[in-house]
């Protein structure tokens, strides 16, 4: 353990994480394990035009997003953490400009 925090390799935030010898943050260690657990999910299909949705972590938010529509697609319990989530403005920001809708 080092005396001065490291810069987490993929977001460069500060952080004494470590994961298999590289500094990791502990908000990008959450949103690997998302990203893990979402290529285990099926892929889910656009309500709109039925296009095969690709998966996205945006702020610990995982969410399904139509390459043809470019609409983002929450599921119920995803929308529960976006309510009680600080970075709510963070997300809606990133939605901006697309449709939002939910199952
Ligand atoms: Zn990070
Ligand atoms: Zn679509």
């Amino acid at each position: 353990m080092s005396l001065f925090a490291k810069k987490c390799d993929r977001c460069g935030e500060r952080t004494r994480n470590e994961e298999e010898g590289k500094p990791v943050c502990d908000s990008c260690v959450q949103e690997m394990q998302l990203m893990l657990e979402a290529g285990k999910e099926n892929i889910r299909h656009c309500p709109v035009d039925n296009a095969a949705m690709q998966k996205e972590v945006a702020h610990m938010i995982l969410v399904d997003r139509c390459p043809e529509c470019r609409g983002v697609w929450l599921d119920g319990g995803e929308l529960e953490k976006l309510r009680d989530d600080l970075q709510t403005d963070a997300v809606m920001a990133m939605t901006r400009g697309f449709t939002v809708g939910m199952y």
